[in-house]
């Protein structure tokens, strides 16, 4: 762990080349990162070849949707956090509050898929049984017309656009560490089961996996892709084969308040496409009680199976207790997604790391779904440096991996205008 005083530096450190790069030599880079479209406002649909990586901003929680190159869709996440918890702290409802997260979602995917064979989600995976993830239940919860439960989330999004499968650390007996009972959940395995009864299908999410979530069309023409499940209730790949390695001591040998928390149980995956990497993890975390629980600190043992990469979604929306020193070692990333909708995403230390010549001597760049005006004022000297603070963050890799566009999108409404667009980014690093 740091102390505070090469923080500060490093940030006044970033602060003087920020001053000093805004000359005019930092505008013809900007301009040289560019891509010249011939129509810069208007995003091209997928097409047969590409991967797209759409971080969806709704200002409620994470949801990304990733369209695989033949046209196989994949959603991580679809969270929906009640909006009158902690008001004070959110971000502004993406596109209004008309309707709710998931229905944006839902609206978003909706439009995206148009362009791909089967129009649905061919898969979700849930990293894990947070409402910012799967959708909280409220007492303002509608009730769905397909079945017994309430709409939150991603069982709305199922509303309106069929899921096929979902995959979550939980199914059959939703046990571990404890039973996992909490409302929200108990509506989410309300929505499995009738929707189950319409033809779902519902599994584990296999830690070490590499074909559990694969590409259903014309996966002979793209050899070059693959997903590996990286880690799931602590379970962590060991990067040989299918193997894995338990994290957490056995639960026998653990006081029950020492027990693994929700957050280091995320689910975590790596999509590969030629050189292109890509990685996320839901919510794990580094803190390890100041070292007194060091099995809790799940991140770094990920992130060194997982790294390095070419983008990453950040773990835990940037939050203190994420993206520790392991995490950006490891990883490398040239861009950082930063699923952010709270004043508390992302750390000031966060940013600080990312941005750290002593760890990771790269260049990195982060774009954020939605920095909450609050978070930018108090850390405006990092904050300042992020690529992008609000939108829908989509990377779009070229067909066989080699390079990637990242481009930001308008979330203010529907019309997905082109807010920004930077690259070619090479997916391997020199
Ligand atoms: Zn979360």
């Amino acid at each position: 762990m740091r102390d505070t005083q090469p923080v500060y530096g490093e940030a006044m450190w970033h602060w003087n080349r920020r001053q000093f790069l805004s000359t005019g030599l930092f505008s013809l880079l900007a301009l040289t990162e560019r891509v010249g479209a011939v129509e810069p406002s208007r995003f091209e649909p997928w097409r047969a070849g590409w991967l797209d990586l759409h971080h969806i901003s709704t200002g409620r929680g994470n949801s990304m949707l990733a369209i695989l190159p033949d046209g196989t869709s994949l959603m991580v996440d679809a969270g929906a956090v009640d909006e009158t918890s902690d008001a004070r702290a959110l971000a502004p409802a993406r596109p209004d509050a008309s309707r709710r997260p998931g229905e944006w979602i839902a609206r978003y995917a909706a439009r995206h898929l148009a362009a791909t064979p089967a129009k649905q989600i061919d898969t979700f995976v849930l990293s894990h049984f947070h409402g910012d993830h799967m959708g909280q239940l409220t007492a303002r919860s509608p009730q769905s017309k397909l079945g017994n439960y309430k709409l939150t989330g991603v069982s709305d999004v199922a509303e309106t656009l069929p899921i096929r499968r979902v995959l979550d650390r939980g199914f059959p007996d939703y046990s571990y560490p404890g039973p996992i009972s909490d409302p929200s959940t108990l509506n989410y395995r309300s929505f499995l089961k009738a929707q189950q009864a319409r033809g779902m299908k519902v599994e584990r999410f296999r830690a070490g996996a590499s074909g559990q979530i694969s590409l259903m069309y014309e996966a002979a023409k793209h050899a070059a892709f693959r997903v590996r499940n990286l880690a799931s209730n602590g379970e962590v790949w060991t990067g040989e084969g299918e193997k894995t390695r338990s994290l957490f001591p056995p639960l026998e040998t653990l006081p029950r308040a020492q027990w693994p928390l929700e957050n280091p149980c995320s689910n975590a995956l790596r999509i590969e496409y030629g050189g292109f990497r890509y990685y996320i993890g839901g919510d794990l975390t580094w803190d390890t009680r100041f070292g007194s629980q060091p099995w809790m600190d799940a991140e770094s043992p990920v992130a060194k199976v997982a790294g390095p990469v070419s983008a990453a979604s950040l773990n835990h929306h940037g939050y203190y207790d994420s993206t520790g020193e392991s995490f950006v070692r490891a990883m490398q990333a040239r861009i950082y997604v930063l699923q952010s909708w709270h004043a508390s995403h992302p750390a000031f230390d966060v940013l600080d790391r990312i941005y750290s010549p002593v760890l990771e001597p790269g260049k990195h760049d982060v774009l954020a779904t939605d920095l909450v005006e609050a978070a930018e004022i108090v850390e405006s000297r990092l904050s300042d440096r992020m690529l992008s603070q609000q939108g829908h963050v989509v990377l779009r890799i070229e067909p066989g991996g080699e390079r990637f566009w990242v481009v930001v999108l308008d979330s203010a409404d529907e019309s997905d205008r082109v807010k920004a667009r930077f690259g070619p980014f090479n997916s391997v690093s020199e």
